[in-house]
């Protein structure tokens, strides 16, 4: 671990060894402490306090069991989770994800780097985060929302407005959150619009949530872009997965005046060259819940490709927006000799280390997801101040803030690498900035 300040080492082989078989988390925790070199020195308050220490254990972890009965009558079990890391700013906010492969050390890395991204918000958030190993694919509408009821039925007493308020994120949109709130209001006899975000617009939601985390990433981008008198104009853009976050990505490049040539899911990517035909996309995975290979079957001049390697798609603007490690050394590598000028992570830690430090030395523009997809927790913030104060606002004014957000983002990023000596390494600017925000509210605190 070469260029790190020996605490900062000492802490991570700390939180490696008390954590055993949490590489994910590691990996998060790690990217995090090899920007702090710079911040400890010139602040030894911090260390005297124990703040990378503290904010490295969360406050609270709660494992549970999540019994439900499947189509057939079977009995079936799941194991629920909800890390509540640190609430210095706020309540814990951040998603829970229903997907197969969860379990502690990936809600723990998810959790950790929520901290950060929250604080970089600027707005009175905590982190936390949640989900289940639960597979959400091929069940049925009812399956769906037992499962959501069972794992509400524990979850209920952890969570609440002034508490710990989740949202969506893999395998969990609309749909769930509504089977999610139902429960809660029914557990609990009460209305508490303020307990969840991502609710429907006509019980609570807030314009532009859906759209947010892709809309904030392609600010994001377009910010950098402005910042070189570039723009999204005549620029090829490939992006993973075709959830949530890509498909409100690719339809603000599209607003922008890119044309996204390709995109994916976990069974392989289609590409199009002629611009990806959103309404068709949005048909098969909104409305038809279905797989990308029928996107290639509706189009004749587009084609399906098995596998994960959506990167070998020769682009300047990669956004990757479906899961962790998705993009590694090697797709880095194809995007580079391709001549990529900007990735920006949509989804939540998709480069590996590799990746990252290969864009650092060939001088593509990275964009970290702690900054790049804050929109989304960002306009869950706006929604529960429309809770708050019992109002709605318009869809315009929404996007609006959220436009501004992610400009403030961006230049918080970039002057604080300039202030810590990394001019336009985003990456530090990012994780700097936001743990001084957080750091700082802590040592206010005192030692809790
Ligand atoms: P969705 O469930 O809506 O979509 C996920 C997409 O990624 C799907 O296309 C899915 O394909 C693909 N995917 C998931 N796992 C894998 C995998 N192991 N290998 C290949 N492809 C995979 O989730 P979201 O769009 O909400 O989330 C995507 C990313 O964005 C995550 O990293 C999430 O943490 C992050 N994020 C989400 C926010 C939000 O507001 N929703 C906010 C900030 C970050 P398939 O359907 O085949 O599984």
């Amino acid at each position: 671990m070469t260029g790190m300040h020996q605490k900062l080492h000492d802490l991570y082989d700390e939180v490696a060894q008390r954590n055993p078989g949490e590489t994910e988390f590691h990996q998060a925790v790690y990217e995090v402490l090899t920007s702090l070199d710079p911040v400890v020195t010139k602040h030894p308050e911090y260390a005297d306090n124990a703040v990378v220490r503290r904010l490295c254990e969360p406050e609270r972890q709660i494992i549970f069991r999540v019994p439900w009965i499947d189509d057939c009558g079977a009995v079936q079990i799941n194991r629920g989770f909800r890390v509540e890391f640190n609430s210095a700013l706020g309540p814990f906010k951040g998603g829970l994800r229903f997907h197969p492969s969860v379990y502690l050390g990936i809600v723990k890395f998810l959790g950790f780097e929520q901290i950060f991204k929250n604080s970089l918000t600027g707005l009175p958030i905590g982190g936390g985060k949640g989900g289940s190993d639960f597979d959400p694919k091929g069940r049925s509408d009812n399956e769906i929302m037992r499962f959501c009821q069972s794992f509400m039925t524990e979850l209920y007493r952890h969570i609440g407005e002034y508490t710990d308020v989740p949202a969506g994120d893999i395998g969990v949109g609309a749909r769930e959150i509504g089977y999610l709130f139902g429960q809660y209001k029914r557990i609990t006899n009460r209305w508490e619009a303020g307990v969840l975000t991502g609710k429907g617009l006509t019980w609570g939601g807030s314009q532009v949530r859906t759209e947010a985390t892709g809309y904030g990433t392609v600010f994001f981008v377009d910010e950098i872009l402005r910042a070189r008198s570039d723009s999204f104009d005549g620029k090829r853009v490939v992006v993973s997965g075709s959830g949530n976050v890509a498909i409100y990505a690719i339809e603000k490049v599209q607003a922008l005046g890119g044309t996204v040539v390709a995109c994916s899911d976990s069974s392989g990517y289609i590409v199009d060259d002629k611009g990806v035909d959103l309404n068709l996309l949005k048909e098969i995975k909104e409305v038809r819940r279905g797989r990308i290979t029928e996107y290639a079957d509706a189009r004749s001049h587009a084609h399906f490709v098995t596998g994960r390697s959506v990167w070998q798609v020769p682009c300047d603007i990669a956004l990757p927006c479906a899961t962790q490690n998705e993009l590694s050394g090697t797709d880095a590598t194809a995007l580079i000799e391709s001549g990529c000028l900007i990735v920006a992570e949509g989804a939540n830690m998709p480069c590996t280390p590799d990746a990252v430090k290969y864009f650092a030395e060939a001088g593509v523009t990275f964009a970290p997801g702690k900054a790049a997809n804050a929109g989304g927790v960002a306009t869950s913030a706006l929604e529960m101040q429309q809770n708050a104060s019992r109002d709605s606002w318009t869809f315009e004014e929404t996007e609006a803030r959220l436009a501004e957000i992610m400009g403030r983002i961006h230049d918080n990023c970039l002057t604080t690498a300039d202030d810590y000596g990394q001019p336009g390494n985003y990456a530090a600017g990012a994780n700097i900035a936001g743990f001084i925000r957080v750091a700082d509210a802590m040592l206010a605190l005192g030692l809790i």
